[in-house]
């Protein structure tokens, strides 16, 4: 097999610069901005490379609009004979800057082995390193078999609603088409990641009756319900939810069982706004909402994860005078989990052990990722995220993008990519 180490290695300045112009274009989520710019930078490139190019915009997806439409492209080569088709798809999207940054975050700024920016690890230097490798690839096989895909889509960190789910919708992840998935999201350059736990979001509301604050007992006070509620789940449903165990190899450990944030918590008179000197009104609160986000397991079906909060719910209305509620569901993540032995994962690992000498480890995410939307709407199960970076990274002040690890994570896509198309 031809080596690609040394061509890939060659493309060393090119990766970097790749990276930085990635990088200084903000495609900051919320709102959706420069979705456009950023597709039709890397679209210019892969044509130029002799990839069919489309734009496709999510119309109508949450968030698209004239001002922030939710562009997405998705760039196909097709080799000299039928084969299979390998597709990386990485989100072009990033979150905000937040505070605490000592470089500037769309700089792309370049010190040493390192390069700094919002959205270096997670995850335009893993879109670069894939760019690369699969440049790298053409130019070593003109003559392979099958296609080669790479797609830049939106709204990620928002759902991917706007991006993967859309795509595949229109038909972009039907198994006839496409036959691996790779997402070169930051897991670490040595690490295959096989899928991501579930997650249920509810808006539960508790129901009070308005009266003066001197005079409680004329009302009835949301804010008393929900602590109700808030204590039920201590007493029973943290307990539950701590002493379910799943066999998903979740990194980090402690998201091995079924968890649950509670979100937001309103009830009663609206937070002053900033400068508002004035003392509240006296009412006893007529209502009490939290938001609850519920990561549940492979081996949790989600009618039960949604059946155990409702009836601790009921459980309430039955026992506890005057006590009324509503819950709304806001999303829902199914789990998806990729089989060891599917041909991605088996040819990815083998190139792990090939470029870096040692086995892969497997993990899955606790949180979600696009996985969700090829698995579920694209009925496409050969699909893993595998890129480099430091997870630990993402979505922190002064994030960055080892240079090093992208070149082994595009070594280690290069491979793959020979073991499937040549
Ligand atoms: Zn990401």
């Amino acid at each position: 097999m031809t080596d690609l180490d040394t061509p890939i290695a060659d493309k060393r300045d090119e990766l970097i610069a790749l990276t930085q112009d990635l990088i200084r274009i903000p495609t900051l989520n919320p709102p959706g901005e420069n979705y456009r710019a950023i597709c039709d930078y890397l679209g210019q490139r892969l044509a130029a490379r002799g990839f069919a190019c489309e734009m496709i915009r999510a119309t109508g997806a949450p968030g698209d609009s004239d001002r922030y439409p939710r562009w997405n492209l998705v760039a196909r080569r097709d080799g000299a004979r039928p084969g299979e088709c390998v597709h990386f798809n990485s989100h072009h999207d990033v979150v905000a800057v937040g505070k605490g940054w000592t470089r500037d975050p769309f700089g792309g700024e370049l010190d040493e082995d390192r390069i700094y920016g919002r959205g270096a690890c997670d995850m335009k230097g893993g879109l670069a390193a894939s760019v690369i490798a699969c440049e790298a690839f053409l130019e070593a096989h003109p003559d392979f078999a099958g296609a080669v895909e790479i797609s830049a889509t939106a709204d990620e960190e928002s759902g991917g609603y706007g991006g993967v789910a859309h795509l595949a919708q229109l038909g972009y992840f039907d198994p006839a088409r496409v036959q691996h998935v790779i997402i070169p999201e930051p897991l670490n350059k040595d690490r295959i990641c096989l899928g991501h736990r579930g997650g249920w979001w509810a808006e539960i509301e508790t129901k009070g009756e308005i009266a003066h604050g001197s005079m409680p007992f004329l009302g009835d006070c949301a804010v008393r319900h929900m602590g109700a509620v808030l204590a039920a789940f201590e007493e029973r449903l943290f307990p539950a939810m701590a002493a379910r165990r799943t066999d998903m190899p979740v990194v980090p450990e402690g998201a091995r069982q079924s968890t649950m944030n509670i979100n937001s918590i309103h009830g009663g008179a609206r937070e002053p706004e900033t400068g508002d000197t004035g003392l509240p009104a006296h009412c006893v609160p007529d209502s009490c909402r939290i938001v609850i986000d519920r990561r549940f397991l492979l081996e949790e079906p989600l009618e039960e994860v949604r059946a155990e909060v409702v009836g601790l719910l009921e459980d309430l209305k039955a026992r506890r005078p005057n006590f009324d509620y509503e819950i709304r569901e806001l999303n829902r993540v199914i789990p998806s989990m990729t089989d060891r032995d599917a041909p991605v994962v088996t040819t990815v690992a083998e190139a792990i052990r090939d470029v870096l000498g040692q086995d892969p480890s497997y993990v899955a995410s606790p949180g979600s990722y696009d996985q969700k939307h090829i698995d579920r709407i694209g009925k496409l199960k050969n699909c893993i995220a595998y890129g480099p970076g430091v997870l630990e990274l993402a979505h922190k002040p002064d994030e960055w993008i080892g240079v090093t690890d992208m070149l082994d994570s595009a070594r280690v896509m290069g491979r793959s990519l020979q073991a499937l198309l040549t």
